[in-house]
């Protein structure tokens, strides 16, 4: 065996991670394998820290607590948003921390989706995530549409993933507006945002991306992308804690602009108080904002972003790159014919933050892990998703993680598991 497949790598690699000392702060990483940060995110001392303070200016302040405290809650929303600007390379009136990330798709819709003459189609993927179709549909129905006439979904060569000239060959003279994700939730295939933008806008149409699966674990360049809308949670690779409030991107150019779905928070704050029954909306991307902000969904997202303020986005990716590369060879050489198909692309360009495994024993294969305290996280039919987090995840995690599929196949472990389905997975 080559020293690299050998635990003694994995050591080695731990002792030069200059991430190392992150994972102390999740403090939960040691207890358990968690692959499944993808989905949601380890809880943290630094996100209880800032939401305890939250709750400290409520016992404290009370109602001044909108003004007052560590963190008043009244620009948190703005606050928070700055600090999301170097993950998604954008400017910091273009970024505020709202909603969730099918709300915010909501906004955006209403407020980009203009069917104008032949120009009324949505264009997105087969392999989307289902509450984005949903979301989209519903606003195709609220135009007095069809879906059957103003929804094109790409479809994939494989099931798995997609090929970006057929979706830029589907940018056709009716498309109103491309709504695509930049990594598929199931596959992990990142797509080529930077070249599908320039493509819808050569086609004049906007563009906007699903950042869900991404944002924490890779650089973006929104703006220099010219990227027209973005929009994504927080609970993911960020660590915000569950049901923690999304965010949303905004060109410049489109701002400031009238939000589709407005409430007293898309208001210019200097006005906002005085009640006036005429909106005059914030000039920057806090004009997407509907109500009060859910400021204790908020709280912890301040402790856990400082992590992202210190370290640079490069260098949780140049980990991340190197955990799933790891992850795929290991996959490769020590699991090489117990019917393993890795789905994910192998380029590194190609990729974001996850590996997901296909396998026809898929949901057993995920018990037989649990139960011996890895957390992968299981796609129906046959897809077993490992998201090693940089943050909390070391090599050994990795390694040990291969060692365990490893003994489950040899001994046929799985095979004590059913193949029924939980309701949350
Ligand atoms: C996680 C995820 C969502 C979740 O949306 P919520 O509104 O936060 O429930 C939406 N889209 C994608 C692609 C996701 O991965």
């Amino acid at each position: 065996m080559s020293f690299t497949l050998s635990r003694q790598f994995a050591e080695t690699e731990d002792r030069n991670d200059p991430l190392a000392p992150y994972r102390r702060l999740f403090p939960p990483a040691a207890e358990r394998i968690y692959l499944a940060g993808n989905s949601l995110g380890l809880w943290s001392e630094r996100a209880e820290q800032s939401l305890m303070a939250v709750l400290e200016s409520w016992r404290h302040h009370g109602v001044d607590g909108w003004s007052h405290g560590p963190y008043p809650w009244f620009d948190l929303s703005e606050r928070l948003g700055r600090l999301m600007v170097p993950l998604v390379g954008a400017n910091p009136h273009e970024v505020i921390v709202t909603g969730s990330t099918t709300v915010n798709l909501h906004q955006l819709l209403a407020t980009f989706y203009r069917p104008r003459g032949r120009r009324i189609k949505i264009l997105t993927d087969s392999l989307a995530f289902p509450s984005d179709i949903y979301a989209i549909k519903s606003h195709i129905t609220l135009h007095g549409l069809t879906v059957e006439e103003a929804l094109i979904e790409v479809a994939s060569p494989d099931g798995l993933t997609l090929d970006e000239n057929a979706v830029i060959q589907a940018m056709t003279d009716d498309v109103a507006l491309v709504i695509l994700p930049s990594v598929l939730f199931v596959s992990g295939q990142r797509l080529d945002m930077a070249t599908l933008t320039a493509a819808a806008h050569d086609r004049g149409i906007l563009i906007g991306f699903d950042l869900a699966h991404s944002v924490g674990i890779m650089p973006h360049q929104l703006s220099a992308w010219g990227v027209d809308f973005a929009f994504w949670c927080t609970y993911k690779y960020l660590n915000g804690g569950p049901g923690s409030v999304g965010a949303l991107y905004v060109a410049d150019r489109h701002l400031p602009k009238t939000p589709g779905l407005a409430g007293w928070f898309s208001s210019d704050k200097a006005v906002q108080f005085d009640m006036a029954h005429t909106l005059v909306p914030s000039s920057d991307a806090g004009a997407f904002q509907i109500g009060t902000p859910h400021i204790l969904s908020l709280a912890p997202l301040m402790g856990s972003l400082e992590m992202f303020r210190e370290i640079p986005i490069e260098t949780i990716r140049d980990k991340s790159l190197r955990l799933t590369r790891y992850l795929m060879d290991l996959v490769n050489h020590r699991l090489a014919d117990r019917g393993f198909r890795i789905v994910t692309p192998l380029q590194d360009a190609r990729r974001g933050g996850h590996v997901a495994l296909a396998h026809p024993d898929a949901i057993r294969i995920s018990k037989a892990l649990k139960a011996r305290q890895v957390i992968p996280d299981y796609r129906p039919p046959r897809i077993i998703r490992l998201a090693p987090s940089p943050l909390y995840t070391t090599y050994q995690d990795v390694w040990d993680t291969v060692n365990h599929l490893w003994e489950i196949m040899e001994y046929r472990e799985y095979e004590r598991y059913s193949p029924e389905r939980e309701v949350v997975s």
